[in-house]
């Protein structure tokens, strides 16, 4: 599904990714973890076209994307949530994904909507557990409910790999639970990769976890390996 072979970025002669190989296969949810500066969401920024490798080759379902424009790279199903909030507060939980939705869209297949809801946003409302707020302003959403909320805006617009910046940052024990529910099942049908610090969340949620350092894959594995694993301790303990 996704494989980088090589990829390096470097801004004023530092390297941010200094060879990086990553393969994740179909359905598969991986975590990427690092200390700050590891180049994690430079690696983000390769995938989803807003970074260009100095060299490289980024592969998704048979496409290559390095040279693609971001807008292509989301048509070929490649979808991001940001640290920043992309949810409209004065529209509902249901304009939202609608809203999200539509921008794969052409504009004349707007004038059937009028009818109901489309599949992708009745799937993404089903998905996230929002269907009893759909018609809540998302302006009165707790902090977990608009994280879902993203996450329902992604998967309205159907794609087939989402990349996840720290969705559980700032929840509440019970909302990570729940959030690590939803990505599993999630991986289901998607590729997911998500972005995420919290060790607690990993060693409840994550399989596969890929260790990024210094701009280089460290090591990948189970997150019982990964967190046995010497070099990590290093990295992240200074051991
Ligand atoms: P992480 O997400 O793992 O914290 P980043 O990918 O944000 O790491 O950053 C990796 C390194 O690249 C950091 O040292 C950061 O300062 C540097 N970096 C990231 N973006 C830029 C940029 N646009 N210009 C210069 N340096 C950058």
């Amino acid at each position: 599904m996704l494989e980088l072979r090589d990829v390096r970025v470097v801004f004023d002669g530092f390297h941010a990714l200094d060879g990086v190989d990553l393969t994740v296969a179909d359905g598969e949810l991986r975590f990427l973890i690092g200390p700050n500066g590891a180049g994690k969401t430079t690696l983000i920024d390769v995938i989803t076209g807003l970074t260009r490798p100095a060299a490289g080759r980024v592969r998704f379902g048979g496409y290559d994307l390095v040279g693609r424009k971001e807008h292509q790279i989301v048509r070929l199903g490649v979808g991001r949530t940001f640290q920043t909030s992309v949810v409209f507060e004065e529209l509902t939980v249901l304009e939202n994904l609608d809203l999200a939705a539509c921008f794969r869209k052409p504009l004349w297949s707007l004038a059937g909507r009028r009818r109901g809801v489309s599949d992708a946003v009745a799937e993404a409302l089903a998905r996230t557990g929002l269907e009893p707020l759909a018609g809540r302003s998302a302006g009165v959403l707790s902090h977990g409910q608009r994280q879902w909320l993203e996450i329902g805006m992604l998967l309205a617009q159907r794609p087939r790999l989402l990349l996840l910046d720290e969705p559980v940052a700032g929840m509440s024990k019970d909302e990570r639970d729940r959030t690590g529910q939803l990505l599993t099942e999630i991986a289901d049908d998607h590729t997911v990769i998500v972005v995420e610090h919290d060790m607690e969340f990993l060693r409840r949620h994550a399989s596969a976890v890929t260790v990024l350092h210094e701009g280089r894959v460290l090591v990948e594995g189970s997150v019982e390996q990964v967190s046995a694993d010497p070099r990590v301790q290093e990295v992240y303990l200074g051991r």
